[in-house]
């Protein structure tokens, strides 16, 4: 345990976690630690690295950060706090702020199988709900990697389960939080409000379901959110698969892009409990080689039409017996859901979580255990078509490094049965959420130019086709000048609403370290130093 807050005022007293300041010997190592799921945070210096032991603790650094903030104690446009979750973004960590670690004292799970509902504390990783759930045959809407925290849950949330279940904000169920004000609130159903925190009253109560509707999608801009209840599924064996890709030696890139429409089509037809993600990278001898990962919730093979798009034809698997024989030759597993989350994190180096560079994936053509450096750019889009596919083949082709890589996940389905307006989530019209990411392990600045030019010039060659951002994807730290229009593009019609709610519920911008919700024509990103 490092200093009690020395100069934090008397809104810490009695703070039962850890306090580190710099200059205490434990500083560095509390700061490893906070850092250990994204390197590129590594660097940074917070004024105070707090690990509440829980809600109270929480209460109390969001109090002292107001305070603190109030009386002009952080730099001129410094964020006051940040928040740290599974701590895979580049805001979980801030230069100047009083920064909170939930992963230290907030991690507790619990799985009610009865009502198949699994609530967390706001630290808990992914793979620790799903181990939860997984106990009882349930799994749990999240995404692919399983080292992600809460952050997912309260910004959107794209995985297996995305189809047939909907998106995890769709899944959650409530919320405990601390609000800017330092009121800790229960939102949606499963917990208890603070007694006298929930004052009566239909203003009260239109508050409450305005937070609601923020905390789905924008959470992390409201509040400390210090427990979640996420509705779970009864799952059985699934059906998942890896079908290698190359593009055909000689082909032109032409029909290369007519196949892959394709498979497009295909997957669009897929029944709601059958998905398919695809990763494209760079081979060996400079061909795009890939992979498709087909899934079946139910179990059911794919249909013909689906299997021949993926391309195990009888020709071209060299099987006389189509995606039969396919299932039998191991291109098809037979496995329980918990087996296939855990097949995930083996794989991740292989291309099947690209976003996980920071931690030790890396892209395709990458090895498995590679110590990477990332950058990614993300779109939701409805239709490629020959176009975008040329667009992403072409990237391919035209990679800084192998290691880059450009990941299709797949959906539709059930994230477009919700209005845009339902939750401040809100891209509902695309059928795959198209991941670009370039990925390099020489640390020097051109190296990172180069490959940070790479993945926007793709993401840029993409935007005609694209259909919405992820809110979660936003990049305020190395892309602050467009962050505004990234904004947009994430809450589109939902924003006027969300700025308004946003200036009611933090009128001290205490969370404005988080995703920046800047109004349309502002140029500014999170300031990192003071
Ligand atoms: C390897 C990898 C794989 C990914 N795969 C997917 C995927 O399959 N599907 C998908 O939808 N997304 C995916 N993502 C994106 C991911 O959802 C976001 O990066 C998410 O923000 C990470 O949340 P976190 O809690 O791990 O990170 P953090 O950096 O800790 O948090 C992210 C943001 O949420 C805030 N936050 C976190 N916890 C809380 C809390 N309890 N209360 C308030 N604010 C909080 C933080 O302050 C920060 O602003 C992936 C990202 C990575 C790095």
């Amino acid at each position: 345990m490092g200093a009690t807050g020395g100069g934090w005022g008397g809104e810490l007293q009695g703070f039962e976690g850890e306090l580190w300041e710099p200059g205490d010997a434990g500083f560095s190592g509390a700061l490893r630690a906070a850092a250990a799921a994204n390197a590129a945070v590594g660097g940074r210096r917070p004024a105070l690295l707090a690990r509440p032991r829980g809600v109270s603790d929480v209460r109390r650094c969001v109090r002292a950060a107001r305070a603190r903030a109030r009386s002009g104690g952080f730099p001129a446009g410094a964020a006051p706090l940040s928040v740290r979750g599974g701590g895979h973004s580049e805001l979980c960590l801030l230069d100047g702020a009083l920064a909170v670690d939930l992963s230290w004292g907030l991690s507790w799970v619990e799985c009610d199988p009865g009502s198949c509902v699994v609530r967390c504390g706001g630290g808990a990783t992914l793979k620790a709900l799903q181990e939860a759930a997984g106990e009882h045959g349930l799994a749990c809407p999240v995404g692919l990697h399983d080292t992600v925290g809460v952050g997912l849950l309260l910004q959107g949330g794209v995985g297996r389960l995305s189809r047939q279940h909907g998106l995890a904000v769709d899944n959650v169920l409530g919320v405990q939080i601390v609000t800017a004000t330092g009121d800790v609130l229960a939102l949606g159903e499963g917990f208890s409000a603070e007694p006298g925190a929930r004052s009566e009253g239909s203003r009260a109560s239109q508050l409450l379901d305005d937070l609601w509707w923020c905390v789905r999608g924008a959470g992390p801009n409201f509040g400390v959110v210090t427990a979640v209840a996420l509705r779970v599924f009864p799952v059985g064996p699934v059906l998942h698969g890896r079908v290698p890709w190359r593009m055909p030696r000689g082909d032109p890139l032409e029909a290369a892009a007519a196949a892959l429409t394709r498979f497009e089509e295909a997957a669009r037809q897929l029944p709601c409990d059958q998905q398919v993600d695809f990763i494209l990278g760079t081979g060996a001898e400079g061909r795009p080689l890939g992979a498709f990962f087909p899934f079946s919730l139910e179990g059911r093979p794919f249909s013909g039409s689906a299997a021949r798009a993926m391309g195990f034809t009888r020709e071209s698997a060299g099987s006389p017996d189509g995606p039969a024989g396919a299932l039998e030759r191991g291109l098809f597993q037979s496995i329980p859901y918990p087996s296939l989350e855990g097949l995930v994190s083996k794989d991740a180096g292989a291309a099947q979580s690209g976003r996980g560079a920071d931690s030790g994936g890396g892209g395709a053509g990458a090895g498995a255990q590679t110590k990477a450096l990332a950058y990614v750019r993300q779109c939701f889009v409805d239709r490629l078509g020959a176009g975008g596919w040329q667009a992403i083949l072409r990237a391919v082709l035209s990679a800084p490094s192998d290691m880059a890589e450009v990941m299709l996940q797949h959906a539709g389905g059930q994230v477009r049965a919700r209005n845009a307006t339902d939750l401040v989530f809100s891209p509902r019209s695309w059928e795959f959420s198209v991941v670009v990411v370039a990925c390099w392990t020489e640390p020097s600045s051109q190296t990172r130019r180069a490959n940070e030019a790479w993945a926007n010039a793709t993401f840029d060659s993409l935007r005609p086709f694209a259909t919405g951002l992820y809110a979660a994807d936003i990049d305020p730290v190395r892309r602050p000048a467009g962050a505004a229009d990234e904004v947009l593009q994430a809450f589109q019609e939902n924003l006027p609403r969300l700025l308004e709610l946003k200036r009611l519920h933090d009128p001290d911008g205490l969370f404005r370290g988080a995703c920046p919700l800047v109004p349309p024509g502002v140029d500014r990103g999170v300031p990192l130093k003071g």
